[in-house]
């Protein structure tokens, strides 16, 4: 098959489709694949480095897409995208469609068949496509907090870890999904107490099991969630509750039972927030500060790490990535389930179903 990795081009993407590790197996599996000139340079892959393994590098993202039967990408189609998309295209990345109906209009007009990441999703109900980004988000929600803490950025002037005669700053994390369990993990490495609440006691238990003695799980309730603000440093919001938008677990009015300099990170704000206060902030300007808490509620966290990213995003694209190719996608689909659950457009037409409730469409 010949596969085509295009330039990200919306702003801010430094992410890209396909290492050249990816496209190694490609080639190995006689493949032809065509990357844009630079399309991994933000993630820190040179032209030569996809040139050494086989691919040919083109200067135009319109060669990409003429020279490809499969498109392997990161974010959603943006209008300039639109045109380049034919109905022989297989195009394989992140769409979100119910979020945007001109997007969802546009693929349809196209006639590709369009595969989306996000619910691309295994037997027992978890998005493989979308976890590494929470791990990614998890991990980092920590680093920015712990920067965040700093006097001079407003925060309390806290070191997580504390030092020998000064007890460790104290972490509280709401959810105990993939977001939570990283996050936890980050900070008790620092050597932060870390008390991690979930609503899902299996959840509790499997944190209680493999964490160190330093992380305390607690169910979550308000009355919980009340107590522990009032002396804890660094809050890390992880909740989801699926296909809904995140509970308000910290309502305004709780600001005021923190010290002030307490720094939120609500990583749930991609689902509108678990803090009432939570509105979404952007790499170039991350915080905002209400009550004396400081608010970081970037919307795409994995954004600033594009090499970690790119790697953590293609490790679990690139199986799919080959089962496609090697298979033709109809072939694919039919023999994995999980990857059939990715389709979302095919032949002009919506065949997910999520996707055509949300315009209130008849499929
Ligand atoms: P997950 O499903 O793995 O975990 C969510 C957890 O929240 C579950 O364990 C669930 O039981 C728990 N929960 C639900 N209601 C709760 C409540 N009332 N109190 C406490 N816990 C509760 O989800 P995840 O992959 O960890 O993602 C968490 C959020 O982070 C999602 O909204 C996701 O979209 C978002 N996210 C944001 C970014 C970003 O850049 N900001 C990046 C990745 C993920």
């Amino acid at each position: 098959m010949k596969i085509g990795v295009p330039k990200e081009i919306k702003n801010n993407e430094n992410r890209v489709g396909m290492t050249p590790a990816g496209v190694f197996e490609l080639t190995k599996n006689n493949h032809d694949v065509y990357v844009q000139k630079s399309a991994g340079l933000g993630s820190g892959f040179f032209d030569e480095d996809y040139m050494e393994v086989g691919a040919v590098v083109l200067d135009t993202i319109e060669e990409i897409y003429a020279a490809a039967d499969m498109i392997v990408k990161v974010k959603e189609p943006i209008e300039q995208e639109y045109p380049l998309i034919k109905s022989h295209h297989v195009v394989f990345t992140y769409f979100h469609f119910a979020s945007s109906e001109t997007l969802t209009k546009a693929m349809i007009k196209s006639g590709a068949v369009c595969i989306a990441y996000e619910t691309v999703e295994c037997e027992n109900g978890t998005l493989p496509l979308l976890t590494p980004m929470s791990e990614v988000a998890g991990r980092m929600a920590v680093q920015q907090g712990a920067k965040y803490l700093e006097k001079p950025i407003k925060g309390r002037g806290v070191l997580l870890g504390g030092v020998p005669g000064v007890p460790p700053g104290k972490v509280l994390v709401l959810g105990a999904g993939t977001v939570g369990i990283q996050a936890a993990k980050m900070a008790a490495g620092l050597g932060a107490h870390v008390t991690i609440m979930d609503i899902n006691m299996k959840q509790l238990r499997y944190v209680n099991d493999v964490m160190p003695n330093h992380v305390v799980t607690e169910f979550s309730s308000e009355f919980n969630i009340r107590t522990r603000i009032k002396d804890h440093d660094l809050i890390i919001g992880g909740v989801l509750i699926k296909g809904a938008k995140a509970p308000k677990l910290i309502t305004r009015d709780m600001l005021k039972e923190m010290r002030p300099g307490t720094v939120i990170v609500d990583v749930a704000v991609d689902q509108g927030g678990c803090i009432e206060t939570t509105k979404a902030t952007t790499h170039e300007d991350p915080t905002y500060i209400i009550d004396d808490v400081v608010h970081y509620c970037v919307a795409n966290m994995p954004g600033a790490v594009p090499y970690t990213s790119t790697l953590a995003l293609t490790n679990v694209t690139l199986p799919y990535v080959l089962k496609l190719a090697n298979q033709g996608w109809e072939k694919a689909c039919e023999t994995d389930e999980s990857l059939s659950k990715g389709l979302n457009v095919v032949d002009g037409k919506i065949v997910y179903e999520e996707i055509a409730e949300a315009f209130n469409w008849s499929m």
